[in-house]
């Protein structure tokens, strides 16, 4: 580098370092962050950068309804599902989709005659069964409904608290609220129970699996109830779910929001 060049370079640093320097002066917001957040119980820092990306492009697949029927989560992402549910990332998530939910019931003008209706899932949706999953690998283990029946019947499932947030919105704001589960009905009275503990103490219609509907997939069982229940006159204007087979299918909502969960998948 020549003299003149030197000259400009030191020029340009100077104007350069002094500008950054100002900014810094006048706005406490530009000091340096730190550039990695710091899990420090994160389970993450046992798995290679590598697992991380392809458990999180996974788990995008998954909430994104790009994968085909699934079992169980991929045998090198158990560690990965378990900090996502344990961690801060789902609960975050949960109070993303209420608060964009809530937004969208609060935007509408309700038609005044009642029959403005939200659609809700339960399990996942309003309460969790995570205390189930835990014991079960956060869905590393195939499905048990032996044992998941066992964990239902004790009826402690808590309440899925950003969930509970909307639910209270939604009813404060007069829309009827329907419960739609892939529950069987013999399950009616402790979901009801459940449902009633867990803070949920108003519904318009809980609407259960009956016996002509044990073969259905959860996509077409729930598709035909949303049919039904638009045929007594009601508007599914929102309709809340953890699984696409909640939302998805016809008759569906005027909006659907998905509620994160990659512990398991119901077709
Ligand atoms: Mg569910």
């Amino acid at each position: 580098m020549d003299f003149l060049g030197s000259v400009v370079f030191l020029c340009l640093f100077s104007i350069a370092f002094c500008h950054e320097s100002m900014e810094m002066d006048l706005d406490p917001d530009l000091l340096p962050r730190p550039l990695v957040i710091e899990f420090s119980e994160s389970r993450l820092k046992n798995l290679t950068d590598d697992i991380v990306m392809q458990c999180t492009s996974w788990r995008v697949a998954v909430e994104a309804n790009n994968l085909g029927p699934w079992k169980t989560i991929p045998h090198e992402c158990a560690d990965y599902v378990k900090d996502y549910m344990l961690g801060r990332s789902y609960n975050v998530d949960l109070e993303k989709v209420s608060k964009e939910s809530e937004n969208y019931a609060k935007s509408l003008e309700l038609g005044g005659d009642g029959m403005d209706a939200w659609v809700f899932d339960i399990d996942e949706t309003l309460i969790s069964n995570l205390p189930y999953y835990s014991d079960h690998g956060y869905g590393l283990e195939v499905f048990n409904n032996v044992q998941f029946d066992k964990w239902i019947h004790e009826g402690v499932a808590p309440a899925i608290k950003p969930s509970f947030k909307l639910y209270e919105e939604v009813l404060r704001l007069g829309y009827k609220i329907i419960l739609l589960t892939g529950r069987n009905e013999d399950k009616r009275n402790v979901t009801v129970t459940n449902l009633t503990h867990a803070g949920y103490q108003k519904w318009d219609k809980l609407i259960l699996r009956g016996e002509n509907d044990h073969e259905k997939s959860a996509s077409v069982f729930k598709s035909e109830k949303r049919k039904e229940i638009t045929e007594e006159g009601f508007r599914i204007v929102g309709n809340s779910g953890d699984q696409w087979s909640d939302l998805a299918g016809t008759t569906t909502a005027s909006r659907s929001f998905k509620l994160s969960n990659p512990m398991y998948h119901i077709p």
